[in-house]
């Protein structure tokens, strides 16, 4: 086997792992960031608006990391706005193609060294403590010894492979479904929106008393209409999709959500799929999905070219270069965040990073949980759900922190892993001690708190 060494080892390249690997290269680590795919950045990439970032009330509630990100994507034309969604939240939309640059050029700027198309496949453990990831590639199998990790593999496998206890699966039913994201350009926003106007009963809106303040259906749709951006979420039990779903010309969906991703190709992006898996990480489940998933691609596209005013001319742009999976392991953590953590919009004095969307549970055929945040406000992500039971040397983050079901369906977007990244790729970094064993626990909150506010993390001053 070969062997490599550093200080940190970040693994998983999706939007927690890129923010904890440059929290980490920042702060004095010797970072190697692990990726078993092609490119970073994962569903970054896809061209899903950055949900988790901006409160109902517009507040920004992630940053730091993230606004560094967003400067890149700016300076390149790649930026599209802050947008509302008139549903439920606000969130940050971009050019997905301009992010796999920008992504690359972040990580690679902070000194991190890159390891894409590496597979982690074990551990070595001494103790509580992880001493070495064993990684697959083209040059073999390499042991990459390390003193202190982060996993932000999403499904915690690092974790996992370390022995470290999970938390449960929660019913009732499957994990959220997995999907896939793709594109259309060619996309006339005039005469989308209104058709959004004259229809207000195919559309969601003003879910989250926040959000609708006071306004009638109708209201709103004039306020999605003065927005002038291709920022739609058909329901699917509005009659449009509804009917479609009867007559079999598209699949059962709660929403086709469409997002604007890049104005000069009059691009969006669109999150319509769903395919219901019991176990999402069986390697031959994930696959016969991929083959329902391209097939409603396909029919999601001609849906809307034939019934949605603006796709006439639309056509397939682009694809997720890998099926979205939205739930699977969950650390078990220090601390286990609860739904009312979530729902009450609640403040801890250990937070080290904040969430804001709803519990955003979609489930299978139409069905679908969206239950705001109280107030359109925030909740604060404290450092123990961060913290896997039974490591010394470890920080998870993004979807697989410790929490229920009901807080993992907000806290699992964008904003907020990047948030808890940041906050992980610190902790380990402050962690570093010379010819001793890392223990992540001794640094304290506080202390970590004080440097995250340094570096442009937001920890308070929010609803
Ligand atoms: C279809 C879909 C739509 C969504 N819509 C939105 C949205 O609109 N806005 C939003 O903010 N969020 C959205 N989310 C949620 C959000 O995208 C994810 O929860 C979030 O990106 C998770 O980030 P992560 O970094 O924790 O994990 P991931 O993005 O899953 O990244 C983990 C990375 O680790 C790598 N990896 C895993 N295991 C290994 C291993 N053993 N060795 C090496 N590498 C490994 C993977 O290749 C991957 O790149 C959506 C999710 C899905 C699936």
């Amino acid at each position: 086997m070969n062997a490599k060494e550093c200080d940190v080892v970040v693994l998983g390249g999706g939007s927690a792992g890129i923010a904890a690997a440059v929290a980490s290269a920042r702060n004095g680590a010797r970072t190697i960031l692990v990726e078993g795919g092609p490119m970073l950045g994962g569903e970054l990439l896809t061209g899903m608006t950055i949900d988790g970032a901006i409160n109902a009330r517009g507040e920004q509630i992630s940053a730091g990391v993230l606004d560094d990100l967003l400067a890149l994507c700016r300076q390149m034309g790649g930026f599209v706005a802050p947008l509302n969604d008139w549903r439920l939240i606000q969130y940050f939309a971009y050019d997905p193609e301009i992010m796999k640059i920008a992504v690359a050029q972040l990580v690679y700027d902070a000194g991190v060294e890159v390891l894409v198309q590496t597979y982690a496949e074990d551990v070595v453990r001494v103790g509580e403590t992880v001493t070495g990831v064993v990684v697959r590639n083209k040059s073999g199998r390499t042991l990459i010894s390390a003193k202190a990790f982060v996993d932000a593999s999403g499904d915690a496998d690092l974790c996992f492979m370390a022995g470290a206890p999970m938390l449960p699966a929660e019913g009732p039913g499957n994990p959220q479904p997995v999907s896939m994201m793709f594109r259309m350009a060619g996309v006339e926003t005039e005469p989308l929106l209104r058709f959004v106007r004259e229809n207000p009963d195919y559309v969601a809106v003003g879910e989250s008393d926040a959000i609708r303040g006071g306004r009638t259906d109708q209201q709103i749709v004039e306020e999605i209409y003065k927005q002038g951006q291709p920022c739609v979420f058909l329901k699917g039990n509005g009659d449009l999709m509804r009917k479609a779903i009867e007559r079999g010309e598209l699949f059962a969906t709660a929403l086709i959500m469409m997002q604007p991703t890049a104005p000069a190709r009059k691009e969006v992006c669109i999150n319509a799929t769903r395919v219901s898996l019991k176990d999402p990480l069986a390697p031959e489940s994930i696959s016969n999905a991929l083959r329902s998933l391209v097939q409603q691609v396909h029919q999601c596209a001609q849906f809307l070219i034939r019934n949605v005013p603006g796709f006439e001319k639309a056509s397939l742009s682009g694809m997720s270069p890998r099926v979205g999976i939205r739930e699977t392991r969950r650390i078990e953590g220090d601390y286990v965040m609860t739904p009312e953590d979530v729902l009450e919009g609640r403040k801890r004095a250990d937070g080290v990073a904040k969430g804001c969307h709803h519990v955003d549970i979609h489930q299978d055929g139409t069905g679908q949980i969206r239950i705001p945040v109280a107030n359109g406000g925030s909740y604060d992500i404290p450092l123990g759900s961060l913290l896997p039971k039974g490591l010394g040397n470890v920080v998870a983050a993004g979807r697989c922190l410790s929490a229920s079901r009901e807080a993992h369906g907000s806290a699992r977007v964008m904003g907020g892993c990047m948030a808890m990244g940041q906050a992980a790729g610190t902790l380990t970094a402050m962690s570093l001690r010379q010819n001793a064993a890392v223990d992540v626990r001794a640094i304290g909150v506080e202390r970590l708190r004080t440097r995250l506010l340094e570096q442009g993390a937001v920890l308070a001053g929010t609803a």
